[in-house]
């Protein structure tokens, strides 16, 4: 049997109910044995977290910029394997695996930069002979709480900054991806972290993520993942006075219009409605196109997604890996008959295929003919299925793109400049790309969106200092 990776709680690496990490792409293949924590055990990584706060808070710039930035070249020098791993267990394809490794990396080194570089103003007050500071300090505990679909990535950006402006971590991924999430811990861990500063609890929300929205002693709180569980979040959060950040779901539009480049619309649409399996909260699934491209676009588009293979994640050639699990896909195909049963037109895909292995394999769906009223078009899927919404021009668009309670991401294709720097000032999104995929956001940028999408301050980049730290505004008088 392999060996079970455990939780790290106070610089102890904890033993616990052993749980098997399985391959979307082979559910024959046990990626790895995970340790499950308890609500006790969270308790103490809380405690473990709180008790390591003071020293860690007041630790040397440069003890927390060589930790962050070993981490960095750690990460770095092991992507493939840490590719491998994500892909294994999430179901990305390779590049895409190595891609989010590569990014995690990426983003440890900026936040190893970010280190150095942590300012303050001096401003005179409007009393003579009085100057007043404004500072920064850590919050305190931080509790991050993840999602399965960036296994590496979401981890990285949160608890990077977390950790490079001074505050203490109590750390639980989904229960569906807990390999990568253990590989960054133990990282950190040996790149000599002080004990208590970083805390790894696996295991499920209702259990480990519960305690920690029931703790007063978690300071701030970080939460990607369904719009539900962040309600949660938010409610518990208050009753406690914590700071809170949310990134939830999305329904995000891109907009192809009749000027588009047809090759530009047609790969654009197809990287944003379809690669990692459409499991991103900034996939497009509303694809809104005005009538004079209408017909051609779909067609070839539809080709595309003909095309698109379809396989194990670690295969070479495979374009979309497998769904995350059972569940997962079973929503894609709930909602693929909800599209079928409201007058949709399937025009490719949408069924459930076999490969050599058993997987959990769905062929990327293409509805036609869809209006933004249906619930395809209103509801996160989270999976791959686009649903095309014909419009009369660009003004009918927008305002069908902003006719939704999210507000993440919105793309639109075109060659006109007037229409690109129109929908960029016009769009109700937090994030907007002309001529790109909705998803692909560098990490040195602000992340985040607008309305039942996001709360709180951005993550990612400089942004992140707005949630990871307090602002102090301190006075001296000269006397
Ligand atoms: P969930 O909301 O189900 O889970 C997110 C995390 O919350 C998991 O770690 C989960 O634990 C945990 N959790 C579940 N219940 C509770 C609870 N009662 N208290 C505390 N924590 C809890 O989302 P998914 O993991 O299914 O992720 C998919 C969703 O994430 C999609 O809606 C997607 O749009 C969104 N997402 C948003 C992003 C953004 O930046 N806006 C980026 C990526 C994803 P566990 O699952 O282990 O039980």
């Amino acid at each position: 049997m392999s060996e079970l990776h455990r939780n790290l709680i106070g610089g102890e690496w904890i033993e616990g109910e052993a749980v098997d990490n399985i391959n979307p792409s082979n559910t024959n293949d046990v990626v790895g044995r995970y340790a499950r924590a308890t609500a006790a055990d969270t308790e103490k990584a809380i405690a473990a977290a709180k008790a390591a706060f003071p020293a860690w808070s007041r630790s040397g710039l440069l003890e927390r910029h060589a930790i962050l930035s070993k981490t960095a070249q750690e990460i770095l020098a092991r992507k493939e394997e840490l590719g491998r791993l994500l892909s294994r267990e999430e179901g990305k394809t390779l590049p895409e695996g190595i891609g989010e490794a590569t990014r995690a990396g990426q983003i440890f080194d900026f936040f190893a930069g970010e280190v150095l570089r942590l300012a303050g103003e001096t401003v005179p007050s409007v009393r003579p002979n009085i100057g007043v500071e404004i500072t920064r300090e850590p919050v305190g505990v931080v509790g991050i709480i993840t999602p399965w679909n960036f296994p590496i990535a979401i981890p990285a950006w949160k608890i990077a900054p977390a950790l490079c402006y001074g505050n203490t971590v109590v750390f639980k991924p989904a229960e569906l991806v807990p390999g990568c999430a253990w590989a960054i811990v133990d990282i950190l861990h040996r790149a000599g972290l002080p004990k208590g500063v970083l805390n790894l609890v696996m295991g499920k929300g209702s259990v480990v993520g519960q305690a920690m929205l029931d703790s007063k002693d978690v300071h701030a709180l970080t939460f990607t993942g369904g719009t539900s569980t962040g309600r949660r979040v938010a409610e518990a959060s208050i009753k406690v006075n914590r700071k809170f950040q949310l990134e939830m779901g999305g329904k995000n539009p891109v907009i192809v219009l009749d000027d588009a480049d047809l090759k530009v619309a047609v790969e654009t649409v197809a990287q944003s409605a379809f690669f990692s399996t459409g499991q991103r909260c900034t996939a497009s699934s509303r694809v809104i196109v005005t009538e004079g491209i209408h017909d051609k676009f779909v067609a070839a588009l539809a080709e595309r997604v003909r095309n698109l293979k379809v396989g194990d994640a670690l295969d070479q050639g495979t374009e979309i890996g497998p769904v995350v699990d059972e569940s997962q896909l079973k929503q894609d195909c709930n909602y693929i008959e909800i599209g079928k049963s409201e007058g949709a037109n399937l025009v490719v895909g949408g069924e459930r295929v076999s490969r050599s292995t058993p997987g959990f394999y769905l062929q990327p769906a293409l509805f036609t003919e869809a209006t933004n009223q249906m619930r395809i078009s209103r509801e996160e899927i989270f999976g791959p299925v686009a649903s095309v919404i014909r419009v009369k021009n660009y003004e009918e668009a927008l305002a069908t793109s902003n006719d939704t309670e999210f507000g993440l991401s919105a793309g639109i294709v075109t060659t006109s400049l007037k229409y690109a720097t129109h929908f960029k000032r016009n769009a109700e999104a937090g994030m907007v790309m002309v001529n790109l995929p909705t998803a692909g956001v560098d990490f040195h940028v602000p992340f985040g969106g607008r309305k039942a999408s996001s709360f709180g301050p951005r993550e990612q980049g400089r942004y992140a200092a707005e949630f990871f730290t307090v602002v102090k505004t301190a006075y001296t008088s000269a006397g």
